[in-house]
């Protein structure tokens, strides 16, 4: 393996594909390009740190095929209408009643959350995706799928709403649960949970809805040959996604709460429209962020938003937060916990000093040239190592321990940097700043000068203070105030869990 040589470690790429359960050599349609789609998020609230999680994932995906030298073209979608409080269709649009809660109008909400969508990925470092896509911005597109597939008999018009017929596509394709890998059978024998006209009005409990025809109080509407009404959530992304990258693409991402129903949905839409393709090759599922143990999700109140996100990052960059979900791999579920970031933070310092100590050694004088193997530290080896880690389905936590291998030789071991020629160590260099800046996308922190570190410091020991002033209080019995504490201290990520009292 040439290190050079990008060619070689674009063929030995491997991904997770959760359509075929197993991992497989990635192949892209087209030699020198990567097609990627990622489900956006809904624009109805400012987005969460367990949807900050999956963005960030998938932007270093993105990274990693640009470093590649691949021209990537990235769409992520902005959902800002369809998606409906109840995945059964008979909910309320989750953009209309914020609109209504807020008192502004839907564009409003969509507007306002938009903006702090970006903010907050900005923060955190993300590249901004090639294409950003709406789906009120591609009404006709959709009208026009579904249109298709009524004329070939998937779909059907029920008093101004249509529906895609979930038993005719599975008598044609026998593929509806392909991905989320659920057993038809099963599906079909589900008992109907509710007598809602939504679902009396479809032909199947499964169907769903491509077109929602709107009340007259739904502002947000278009015309359309069925009359009034707004789209469903999965067919705006089986139309934007095949609109910018074609009918069957590389990869298609989304966090693994997305597999069933919605992509499974997009799935059978796509496969309705254009006949035995599987609209992208790899399916790419983000395990969740969980909180106090369980998902964190908006829905549930168990998350930690734009406030949360902000005194975090009073107290910890919000490079080292993005360090901490890259710690672990992709398809694992992560806790947040405070001893995490701490954790981190000190990991994160552990490669910086030695990018800075790197530096240093890059532009001092030496005799010594070209040595690669000369020193009891093969660089080539290193950086085969470290290429391997994230072609092997981008396992970042084992480039992370590549990383500090490294690192601690360069901390602590001058002697082996000292017997290397200048070559080994601009190699080295050039390799450290290419897998930390580049592909993990970290950022560098000016300690001295960051204010808010500061604050930070002062917080942590205010956070201490606290746990122990709480072991005070409880052995003084005081349970009120010290479960008061704990309580209070969970809201900001903070788990405490006692041991018995002696
Ligand atoms: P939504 O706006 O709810 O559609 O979510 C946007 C993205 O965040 C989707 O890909 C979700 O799968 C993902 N997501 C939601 N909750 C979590 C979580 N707790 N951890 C990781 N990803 C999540
Ligand atoms: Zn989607």
């Amino acid at each position: 393996m040439n290190i050079e040589d990008k060619n070689y470690i674009r063929n030995h790429i491997k991904i997770y594909n959760s359509l075929t359960g197993k991992k497989e050599l990635f192949q892209p349609i087209n030699k020198k390009y990567v097609g990627i789609y990622v489900c956006g998020p809904t624009v109805y609230h400012d987005i969460h740190l367990g949807n900050c999680r999956t963005f960030i994932s998938f932007d270093l995906v993105f990274r990693y095929f640009k470093h590649l030298g691949y021209k990537v073209r990235y769409v992520r979608n902005i959902t800002d209408v369809g998606h409906l409080e109840n995945e059964r269709d008979d909910g309320e649009d989750k953009i209309s009643k914020k609109s209504r809660i807020e008192g502004l109008e839907p564009m409003e909400i969509v507007q306002k959350y938009t903006i702090s969508f970006h903010k907050i990925l900005n923060i955190f470092n993300t590249l901004p995706p090639s294409i950003e896509p709406t789906a009120t911005g591609h009404i006709i597109e959709q009208i026009d799928i579904i249109q298709e597939l009524i004329k070939k008999k998937l779909a059907y018009e029920k008093n101004g709403s249509v529906y895609f017929d979930i038993k005719k596509y599975n008598k044609k394709f026998s593929s509806y649960g392909k991905l989320s890998h659920n057993k038809i059978d099963k599906l079909f024998n589900q008992k109907l949970k509710n007598n809602s006209s939504v679902v009396v009005e479809k032909r199947c409990f499964q169907d769903f809805s491509l077109w929602k025809r709107a009340n007259d109080n739904h502002i947000m509407n278009w015309n359309s040959p069925w009359g009034k009404g707004f789209p469903g959530w999965h067919i705006e992304c089986t139309t934007m996604s095949t609109k910018y990258l074609g009918e069957i693409f590389d990869i298609h991402g989304g966090g693994i709460d997305l597999k069933f129903p919605h992509h499974e949905c997009e799935l059978a839409q796509a496969i309705g429209i254009y006949e035995n393709k599987n609209l992208a090759h790899y399916w790419m599922h983000t395990n969740m962020l969980t909180f106090n143990g369980k998902k964190m999700s908006k829905s549930t109140g168990n998350f930690l938003g734009l406030k949360d996100i902000i005194i975090y990052n009073k107290s910890f960059h919000p490079t080292i937060i993005r360090f901490f979900i890259l710690q672990s791999h992709y398809r694992s579920l992560l806790n947040f916990s405070y001893q995490g970031l701490i954790n981190a933070e000190k990991g994160y310092y552990r490669l910086m000093n030695a990018i800075e100590k790197l530096k240093h050694f890059s532009t001092k004088e030496k005799t010594k040239t070209n040595h690669y193997y000369s020193s009891t530290f093969n660089i080539i080896q290193w950086i085969k190592d470290c290429y391997n880690a994230i072609n092997d389905d981008f396992n970042i936590p084992l480039l992370i321990s590549f990383l500090f291998k490294a690192s601690h030789i360069v901390n602590n071991s001058s002697s082996v940097i000292n017997n290397m020629g200048c070559s080994d160590i601009n190699l080295w260099n050039k390799y450290m700043n290419h897998f930390i800046f580049d592909i993990l996308g970290l950022q560098t922190l000016s300690l001295e000068k960051n204010s808010s570190y500061e604050t930070s410091k002062k917080f942590k020991v205010l956070i201490e203070r606290l746990i122990k002033f709480r072991i005070e209080e409880r052995k003084r019995r005081n349970w009120i105030l010290s479960d008061r504490i704990r309580k209070e201290l969970s809201h900001v990520g903070i788990s405490l869990h006692d041991d018995k009292l002696c």
